[in-house]
């Protein structure tokens, strides 16, 4: 495609990620732009009166990128760096994500370009109820199905299933994914990314032969992801020795009190003021010796210059697209020194539980908790097989094997049902 409207490093990035792939993959290149480029893209404004009186407008975005295997499915993200090339990225990188797990999706995502925190709560709810409004005639439960994502809670998902409900002029609960229990939500889906990336990081030190007993790790992001993560690697007897959100990094060779990190966020909402000992410069963190380093903040963290200076033994990614291309290369040359759980396999766990919430909700059938969390772990531990053996077979990185086996999924879906979708 010689012009489009995707652009920006994180697009850059996901468009250089599925090169690097379609190349190993010998895709034709007539086939590659209808792999890459989404479907669709909505951009809507969206007005709110502000709590001063003044009226003020959002930009909001969807990006739908394939329809070919069913519904699109994604997270929706309020942040100041949403744009919709960023959005479309992580779309792109949704879809393979859905397809390495099986889950009959395409990706999508969404966002509004806003600092969420200097809203108060009546304006998040009055821009939420707005964004979805806006959607209606774009989304539905089989058409396009949100869910939360940076910036994004179980509140906002049920205003935003409210908003569409109201239209419709009766409970819709399977429009969203990760409302609250109260709302249509399901058990699990709270902690599954965490717990799902826990569980991957179990399965990476069984395979190097560390015991969790004995593993130390750094955790960077505190937000659902990061804080789940932390609790459920220190419930299997890891030590957490480093934490870090946007306010405040903190570094304990002896190990954190995960309990205690996560009362003080309940209280005050961020990690600063949590101590004065242990505070360390958040670039620092990631580069402390452990044996567990997960990313579960931003996209890009893991670039050229601090790649050669990782000092684990596994680099497990919460976040999406936290990897640079280039720090990938870098990577790729240190071997077997670092064993990387790329983010389509790693945070996967909340899609999965997504799928779950949206199969229940349609079914009106609610599952125990631990039905949730034997079939999650049933999906991540046949996702992880599959790409140790790809990456062994075909001799490439753990990230190129779990993007072929993606790829490869919405491919031969593609080549079988033709141009439509
Ligand atoms: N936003 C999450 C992700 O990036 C969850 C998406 C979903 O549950 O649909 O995977």
């Amino acid at each position: 495609m010689s012009r489009s409207i995707y652009g920006g490093a994180v697009f850059e990035m996901a468009k250089q990620q599925f090169e690097q792939v379609a190349n190993h993959l010998q895709i034709p290149k007539m086939e590659r732009d209808r792999l890459l480029y989404p479907k669709r893209a909505i951009a809507v404004s969206c007005p709110i009166h502000r709590d001063d009186g003044r009226t003020e407008v959002f930009q909001g975005y969807r990006v739908q990128h394939h329809l070919t295997l069913g519904p699109t499915k994604g997270g929706t993200r309020f942040a100041p760096s949403v744009d919709v090339g960023e959005v479309a990225a992580l779309a792109v990188w949704m879809s393979w994500k859905c397809a390495l797990a099986g889950l009959p999706y395409g990706g999508a995502k969404g966002g509004i370009t806003v600092d969420p925190y200097t809203l108060s709560p009546r304006e998040l709810e009055a821009l939420s109820r707005r964004y979805m409004q806006e959607m209606i005639p774009f989304v539905g439960p089989h058409t396009d199905v949100m869910a939360p994502d940076m910036g994004t809670n179980e509140q906002v998902m049920a205003w935003f299933m409210d908003t569409y409900s109201m239209y419709q002029g009766q409970t819709i609960n399977e429009i969203v994914t990760g409302k609250p229990v109260s709302a249509g939500g399901t058990l699990g889906r709270r902690e599954a990314t965490g717990r799902g990336v826990a569980y991957l990081v179990g399965r990476a030190l069984d395979h190097l032969g560390v015991k969790a007993g004995d593993a130390t790790a750094i955790v960077q992001g505190f937000g659902n992801v990061g804080s789940v993560t932390a609790y459920s690697l220190a419930e299997r007897g890891v030590k957490i020795t480093g934490v870090s959100d946007h306010t405040a990094a903190y570094y304990d060779p002896a190990g954190l009190d995960v309990a205690e990190l996560q009362r003080h966020i309940t209280k005050r909402g961020q990690l600063a003021g949590f101590s004065s000992q242990s505070t360390i410069e958040p670039s620092d963190l990631l580069l402390r010796k452990c044996d567990v380093l997960v990313p579960a903040a931003m996209e890009q963290v893991i670039t050229d210059q601090n790649a050669p200076k990782l000092k684990c033994r596994i680099l497990a990614e919460g976040a999406n697209g936290p990897t640079t291309p280039e720090a990938d290369a870098i990577l790729d040359r240190r071997g077997s020194e670092i064993f990387v759980l790329p983010d389509i396999l790693c945070n996967a766990g909340g899609v999965i539980v997504s799928y779950f919430e949206w199969v229940q909700d349609l079914q009106r059938l609610f599952w125990e908790e631990a039905e949730v969390f034997d079939r999650l772990y049933r999906i991540l531990e046949r996702s992880f097989q599959q790409v140790i053996a790809r990456a062994k077979h075909d001799r490439i990185s753990h990230r190129m094997a779990a993007m072929a086996i993606g790829v490869n999924v919405v491919q031969s879906a593609k080549r079988t049902r033709g141009l439509f979708p």
